[in-house]
């Protein structure tokens, strides 16, 4: 490919929302024929609401000021619907000792008190004290399985409240996951959010079951994406999150959508400048006649 050549290309693109960091990714787009996608911001809008709370009302207020010092939508959709705005005068919590934990949570001191926030198994497991072995599957169970985030509050290793997010399919993203598969492309849907939430997704989206799989952490995105390719496979990851950053750098092509975290911006070889995902169907779409211009 010639300079010119490659800056008309890029050129085109640009206009169709599409910024191409990395050249040497057109080259392969051709031949991808495995996509990786991530769900929360990226097949979905990530502006994530609280729908569903039960529980101590004491423990979401302590979650939500916890939760200040994140840029999760999880926490950012907390913080908006039940952050305090303190009264002219008032103390406003302290909040200290925050640990984000990627792809599972965060763990904090607020007034004193030790909270933790998070997916509903991590924050059984290993921040609350329990009788038994045993892990409550309610609310978060149900929670899921109408297709929102379950989310635990514990304080001080003792589980206190039950949250529920819920989130939407961006329109675009059916129309270009039909037509990947359609075209014989394999997807799969990989997420760090409860199991039941992934499918209920997954089927909205026609994925099959046994390709979308929740609970993923940031590393196994990487691994999964590294597989396809020990495999065969020429893949192209999709995300939006700082959780996605190691499967963006280790796919032959990342893309991160726009809006997405610095961290996925810099990881990924092209990235979105127009909302959704239709983008990347005219990415595609536009491969072909775009290796006619280089070539
Ligand atoms: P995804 O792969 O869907 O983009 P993440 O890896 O960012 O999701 O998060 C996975 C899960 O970890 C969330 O569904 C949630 O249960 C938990 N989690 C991560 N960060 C937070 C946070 N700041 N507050 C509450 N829960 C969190
Ligand atoms: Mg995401």
């Amino acid at each position: 490919a010639t300079p010119l050549a490659m800056a008309v290309a890029t050129g085109k693109a640009a206009r169709a929302g599409i910024f191409i960091k990395e050249e040497s990714a057109l080259q392969i787009l051709n031949d991808v024929d495995a996509v990786v996608v991530d769900k929360t911001g990226t097949l979905t809008e990530g502006m994530l609401s609280l729908v569903d709370a039960v529980g101590d009302d004491e423990a979401i207020a302590l979650a939500a000021a916890l939760e200040a010092s994140s840029t999760h939508p999880i926490a950012e959709a907390l913080v908006r619907d039940r952050g305090a705005c303190p009264a002219p005068g008032a103390t406003p919590p302290s909040v200290s000792d925050v640990d984000t934990v990627q792809g599972q949570g965060i763990i904090g001191r607020v007034d004193g008190r030790r909270v933790v926030v998070g997916r509903p198994d991590w924050v059984q497991r290993e921040h609350t004290t329990l009788a038994g072995n045993a892990t409550a599957d309610e609310p978060f169970a149900s929670f899921a399985e109408d297709g929102y985030t379950p989310v635990a509050v514990a304080v001080d290793g003792e589980l206190k409240a039950g949250l529920a997010f819920g989130d939407r399919i961006r329109p675009s993203s059916s129309e270009i996951i039909q037509q990947l598969m359609e075209s014989g492309t394999e997807v799969y849907l990989c997420s760090g959010d409860h199991p039941q939430t992934v499918q209920a997704v997954a089927r909205t989206l026609g994925i099959p079951a046994d390709r979308a799989t929740g609970h993923v952490s940031p590393e196994e995105k990487r691994r999964h994406v590294d597989e396809l390719r020990r495999d065969g496979h020429t893949v192209m990851m999709i995300g939006d999150g700082v959780n996605d950053a190691g499967a963006l750098q280790a796919a032959d092509v990342g893309v991160a959508v726009e809006g997405g975290s610095t961290a996925s911006l810099v990881a990924a070889d092209i990235f979105l400048t127009r909302d959704g995902l239709d983008p990347v169907a005219d990415l595609f779409d536009g491969a072909t006649s775009v290796m006619r211009v280089i070539r």
